[in-house]
């Protein structure tokens, strides 16, 4: 017979290839096509030395480019040839290796695949209703890894020793288990237990039989009322009957949550429709991986009970995505509030002792498991726009995927994000991290956690910066950890400090997730940012490029009595707006939000006002939209921020043509948008029992109308025709659907948020991609 001359290729793969069954696919492909040689895990990625005829080696380099596991992303392929005479005889799977530079991209927790769901629910498989079924291609991965390279030792999977059943599958190559690292069973694996909140009625679940005694004892505990505290992939869930209003509320009380809406977990799909209107792209997205919550349009007739989501069109929709919220459901058939495990503002719960403690007066009952989640990841929130995923809240499914760029990152950055809705960001070797959602930085508890993320970041992306970025804000917990970083890390006194403007830091994060470098026009309609003037900015257009910005135009400023409280208190800013116009005497007593507030508060707030104590000055959007929807009687309180705004927008219908006034002022270069025309036809038609729709619909175009306005002229002046939508206001979908669609029919190119959200939950990227630039400029200058 003759042997066809044999060739040799190394391969070097990068990307989020390892924990998604990369290499048992690498295996059996070059099984299948009689190559010999290896695969390896490395700290950087996988790498493949292969021989073969070279058909075959051709079909093998083809078919792993082009279609690789379903849940890898490859970022670099390179292919060379293997220059040694060596001769391989089969082809196998070699042990990690760790190398110095760890870069190797980490998989985010993956939801159950089908073929485990398959297993999950077949009477005659071994891991029937094992609620800790996964494989290579499923299952946690993020949140229980402690070091790269992905390997069961550095994961909380590390204690369980597998039977004898569970190893040869690990260790088969053929086994769709092959490496799966968190592999185990009923025998050898992590079981759940069942306790009522004094941790005295227990069932441990490492059976067939006591799972579904567990199961049954939930079913009914549920179906009484109860709340019943779950732990999960990224952290502990409350749930409870989403359709009995009484364990809804009691839920509420407990949790010390007025008004924010709660997420419901449908067992399926067609169960989500019976309740939401869903399009096309909802459901693709519902039923993505990441399992995202999805914000959908409740039916007219929906019957989720009504303190899911009060005051609110909308409920946040999600599909299981744990082989615990499937087995749930095959003994409950109705949809779950499923909530974070947190008291108020707290971050989301994820260790047993610390749950039980913190949870004990919130939840009747403890469904916990012995399988440590290292690190804590919420559920992550999406709404659909214009067709595409519009994140309100990127974590668990998503993190820690890096973040693709035009233009690469030289330095190493720690950006530490916003005080709300915080999430901080490294960056190192051309990659971009964002963290997991941190929350509001307002405690003990979560700055704890936001020190230890950056702590966990910085070990497994091997990432110890050489340069900080922060906002601008003095009194945010973000920047205090970065101006006393140099004293708590050993390498410190060498950082340099890069402090970053807020609505700066939005603008380049939306340019930059966009990949687009050069000069445009921003649109930041925000609720708070620390401006370069110590005023608090956030109703701001800007001339933004990566290394700096022009402030063109911004909102008129206004006090805000009370400062915080004023935030809470959107009555106080309407006071504030109204004394700007009216003087003292301010409206009409007799005039229905005048009716509404106590006279002895107005005094007081008025007071504050004449003699500007505690009355930062401000230019937010925010705040507008706050007051606005106080006069217009919507709330004069709020339990959540942001609440005013979004339950203003629900007002509007969808035909809303009328508007308000807002008028420019110029002011040298500058432009202030004047919002006094508009607050007299506001006040007059409260006065005149105009609806709150079309209060609602008249502000909202008022709105669009001068934002468009304004841009025009600016473009006018500069030429520019890119225009950058973000800021937290942009949540609100009219503003962003009605302001899109007039830049856009005039010419102008807009761009929006596509992986970060366009709250304070994107900012690290904008700071980082800042930060970078400023120091390339100074090293360009040698400044
Ligand atoms: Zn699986
Ligand atoms: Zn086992
Ligand atoms: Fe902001």
């Amino acid at each position: 017979m003759l042997s066809e001359k044999k060739v040799s290729k190394k391969i070097k793969i990068t990307g989020i290839v390892q924990g998604v069954g990369f290499r048992p696919f690498v295996y059996n492909l070059a099984k299948s096509k009689n190559c010999a040689g290896f695969v390896i895990n490395n700290s950087v990625g996988v790498i493949i030395e292969i021989q073969g005829n070279p058909n075959n080696i051709q079909d093998f380099i083809d078919i792993l480019h082009t279609k690789p596991p379903t849940r890898s992303r490859i970022d670099t392929f390179q292919v060379s040839e293997l220059k040694s005479n060596r001769q391989f005889s089969d082809f196998i799977i070699k042990k990690s290796v760790e190398l110095k530079n760890k870069t190797v991209a980490i998989s985010p927790d993956l939801n159950v695949c089908d073929e485990c769901l398959h297993e999950l629910f077949d009477k005659n498989n071994k891991r029937y209703l094992y609620p800790f079924i996964n494989c290579t291609n499923c299952g946690p991965r993020y949140s229980i890894i402690k070091d790269v390279p992905y390997d069961r030792p550095v994961t909380t999977m590390k204690n369980f020793v597998m039977c004898e059943s569970c190893l040869t599958e690990y260790e088969t190559p053929e086994n769709r288990r092959f490496h799966a690292q968190p592999n185990a069973c009923f025998s050898c694996g992590p079981e759940i237990i069942l306790s009522d909140n004094k941790n005295i009625n227990i069932i441990r679940g490492n059976n067939k039989k006591d799972l579904f005694r567990i199961f049954q004892k939930i079913n009914e505990i549920i179906r009484a009322g109860k709340i019943l505290a779950i732990k999960g992939i990224g952290g502990f869930h409350l749930a409870c009957n989403a359709l009995d209003n009484t364990a809804v509320k009691n839920l509420r009380t407990r949790k010390i949550r007025e008004d924010k809406p709660f997420a419901v977990m449908f067992p399926s799909i067609d169960m989500v429709k019976q309740y939401c209107v869903t399009k096309k792209e909802e459901n693709k997205l519902l039923e993505s991986y990441p399992r995202p919550i999805v914000l959908l349009k409740k039916k007219n007739n929906c019957k989720i009970a009504n303190s899911v989501a009060p005051h609110n069109k909308f409920l946040g929709s999600i599909l299981p995505y744990t082989p615990i919220h499937y087995i749930l459901f095959y003994f409950i058939d109705f949809p779950l509030v499923m909530t974070s495990g947190n008291i108020s503002d707290e971050p989301i719960a994820f260790k047993n002792s610390a749950a039980k403690n913190r949870l004990a007066n919130i939840a009747d009952f403890f469904l916990i498991h012995n399988r440590e989640i290292h690190i804590r990841n919420d559920d992550s929130v999406f709404r659909i726009w214009k067709n595409t995923p519009y994140p309100l809240r990127r974590s668990r499914g998503y993190v820690p995927n890096s973040i693709i760029l035009k233009n690469k990152i030289k330095f190493s950055i720690l950006a530490c994000g916003s005080e709300q809705k915080n999430t901080f960001g490294l960056a190192k070797n051309k990659q971009v991290y964002i963290s997991h959602h941190i929350g509001d930085l307002e405690n003990f508890e979560t700055l704890k956690a936001f020190e230890q993320g950056i702590d966990h970041f910085k070990n497994i992306f091997d990432i110890e910066p050489e340069i900080i970025a922060y906002d601008l804000h003095p009194e945010y917990l973000s920047t205090k950890y970065a101006l006393s970083y140099a004293e708590k890390n050993p390498n410190g006194a060498k950082i340099k400090k890069i402090g970053i403007q807020h609505h700066h830091a939005h603008a380049v994060s939306c340019m930059a997730e966009n990949k687009i470098n050069e000069p445009v026009i921003a649109i930041i309609l925000d609720g708070t940012g620390f401006g370069t003037d110590s005023t608090i900015w956030g109703g701001e257009i800007l001339i933004s490029e990566y290394s700096g910005f022009k402030r063109m135009a911004h909102f008129a400023n206004v006090k805000m009595p009370g400062a915080k409280a004023a935030v809470k208190n959107p009555w106080q800013m309407a006071i504030s707006y109204l004394y700007e116009i009216f003087g003292k005497d301010l409206i009409n007593p007799e005039h229905p939000f005048m009716q509404s507030i106590e006279p002895d508060s107005l005094e007081l707030i008025i007071q504050i006002i004449e003699n500007q104590i505690n009355t930062p000055i401000t230019s937010s959007c925010g705040r507008l939209f706050d007051a606005v929807a106080a006069i217009a009687g919507v709330r004069n309180s709020v339990n959540y921020e942001g609440q005013a705004a979004i339950e203003f927008e629900q007002y509007i219908s969808d035909n809303s043509k009328t508007a308000y006034n807002f008028e420019i002022e110029n002011n040298g270069d500058m432009q202030i948008i004047s919002w006094k025309k508009m607050f007299r036809q506001l006040v007059s038609d409260v006065k005149n029992n105009i609806s709150k729709s079309q209060i609602a619909g008249k502000f909202h175009n008022g709105l669009v109308n001068i934002l468009y306005e304004t841009v025009k002229k600016i473009s006018h002046k500069t030429g520019i025709k890119k225009v950058v939508l973000s800021g937290g206001v942009f949540m609100n979908l009219y503003l962003l659907n009605n302001l899109d669609f007039i830049l856009e029919k005039n010419r102008f190119k807009v761009y929006t948020h596509k992986s970060l959200p366009t709250n304070d939950g994107g900012i690290a990227l904008g700071q980082i991609v800042i930060a970078n630039s400023i120091i390339e400029k100074e090293n360009q200058y040698g400044t």
